[in-house]
């Protein structure tokens, strides 16, 4: 193998820059490493912009800071490694509430995503059917299997703990539908304890034991400043050269390993690497694979995903309930499917003359015509439906702001775990300097996103013969 090693990153979000700085932290000292980036920024989803001169997420708002297993996420951890993590903020407010039958009720604790534990806790916003999740003498899922979310609590619960209560918690992630949501992919850990119980109650109290947490240890951070920071110091700390306005249009395998076309169609340009890690969304995965490994491209081009547009209101003076924000079903028949009362949730954000930031995340699957009209219109739905939730109405924007995110997040059926290992071992036999990461593979949550980039590092090291520590 030549000396040094040149890696190529394609994709500059989270995901691509984890990667980089794994292969920093364990590649032979002088890797060159290049992050080519289609657009003009860094950090895909995240994004942190400003609006009424306070940093607002147009993009992700916050990490989870427990991994799965317990111990601290990968997203803490690499906050940590680049010298971030003493910036890191919980909310100051962490109930929200769910928007039923016309009105606020606190989303009941103890659930996983909406899955109860303890059925007697969900009542006050939905019904479980009784004695359906009855112990037929066998696990609820076999091994190797998968089934939809809604499928198996449907069967076990009912429809109102699906309708209520597990829907909107699962949209308020993927904007998808529970009964289209693969549970091995989305809940891992609920996945894992329905390969061993019998019942779904038991399986929730069996997965929440696994990963018990300590009283009063938030969920979820940030950093103070925004997300685009961990984008900025992820860049700067992995000493990879920065390609913006750098589209890669063309993966070609070489007798020494890999030739990007990048660039735009009548100027393009030829750079030659020893492997690459493609860390961009599935579908322009897709085609750069189409050419190199056509089964596997057609496996990773077939996932589907949702649009969404985030509106954000500055409000003067609103009154706002002492939450973190709403969820709304789809059985309420609004626009918004779920609202953070910003400067409520984080503390850390100060309210210059009484102005409150209120975010508005407006699209489910399946539904984009509702985003197809202009920013004013969504605005102007947005702030009628807020008045109509909060029972109130809010006063008029000061200024507001649409970002929005086409085609953005992944929508992974029964089955989608199985399929990407399938995709990958593929591509592993026949192309073992390449390696698939982020959302569109392993899941949609920033610490996922980091250990699926650091993942595809290591598998790149092994590939070029080695590591440094
Ligand atoms: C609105 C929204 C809110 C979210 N909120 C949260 C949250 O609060 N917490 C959380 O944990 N997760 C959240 N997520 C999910 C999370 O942000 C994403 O799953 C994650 O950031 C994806 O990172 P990624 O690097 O895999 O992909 P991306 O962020 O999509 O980055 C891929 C990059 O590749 C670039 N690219 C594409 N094609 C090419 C090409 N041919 N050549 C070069 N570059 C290319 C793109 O421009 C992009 O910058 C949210 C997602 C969305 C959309």
């Amino acid at each position: 193998m030549r000396q040094p090693w040149r890696v190529a990153i394609v994709g500059g979000g989270i995901t691509g820059l984890a990667a980089a700085v794994r292969l920093r932290d364990r590649a032979p000292a002088g890797t060159e490493i290049t992050v080519y980036e289609q657009s003009g920024a860094l950090g895909g989803k995240l994004r942190t912009g400003e609006l009424a001169g306070q940093p607002v997420e147009f993009g992700a708002e916050s990490f989870l800071m427990r991994d799965p297993a317990g111990g601290e996420s990968t997203a803490v951890a690499l906050a940590r490694r680049l010298g971030l993590a003493d910036e890191i903020v919980h909310p100051t407010i962490g109930q929200a509430a769910l928007a039923v039958d016309g009105g606020l009720r606190p989303i009941p604790g103890g659930t996983l995503v909406g899955v109860p534990g303890d059925l007697a806790k969900v009542t006050t916003v939905a019904q479980p059917i009784a004695d359906a999740d009855r112990d037929a003498g066998r696990p609820l899922l076999a091994p190797g299997a998968d089934v939809s979310v809604g499928a198996l609590v449907r069967s076990r619960l009912g429809d109102q703990v699906v309708d209520r209560l597990v829907d909107p918690m699962l949209g308020g992630v993927y904007a998808g539908r529970a009964d289209d949501l693969s549970l091995v992919t989305t809940m891992p850990a609920l996945a894992r304890a329905a390969r061993t119980e019998h019942t779904l109650v038991a399986a929730v109290r069996a997965a929440q034991a696994a990963a018990p947490r300590a009283p009063g240890a938030p969920v979820f951070g940030t950093l103070a400043g925004g997300l685009s920071r961990l984008v900025e110091a992820a860049a700067t700390a992995s000493g990879a050269t920065i390609r913006r306005d750098a589209a890669v249009r063309e993966l070609t395998p070489t007798a020494a390993g890999w030739r990007l076309t990048v660039g735009p169609t009548r100027d393009p340009e030829s750079v030659e690497a020893d492997a690459v890690v493609l860390a961009v969304p599935a579908r322009p995965a897709a085609r750069l694979l189409a050419g190199i490994a056509p089964e596997a491209a057609a496996t990773v081009g077939a996932l589907d995903y949702a649009s969404v547009a985030l509106v954000t209101l500055a409000l003067p003076e609103p009154e706002l309930p002492e939450l973190s924000g709403f969820l709304v079903p789809a059985t309420e028949g609004l626009l918004i499917k779920a609202s953070t009362f910003f400067t409520t949730k984080w503390g850390h954000l100060a309210r210059p003359d009484g102005l409150a930031l209120v975010r508005a995340s407006v699209g489910r699957y399946g539904e984009e015509a509702s985003l197809q009209v202009t920013d004013a219109d969504l605005v102007a739905a947005v702030h009628r439906e807020l008045s109509k939730v909060l029972a109130a109405p809010l006063p008029a924007p000061v200024a507001s702001h649409v970002q929005r995110w086409g085609g953005a997040l992944p929508q992974y059926t029964p089955g989608h775990l199985d399929r990407v290992a399938a995709a990958r071992a593929a591509l592993r036999g026949a192309h073992p300097t390449l390696a698939l990461a982020g959302a569109g593979y392993d899941g949609v949550g920033i610490p996922v996103c980091v250990r699926s980039g650091a993942t595809a590092a290591e598998e790149i090291i092994t590939a070029l013969g080695g590591s440094a520590a």
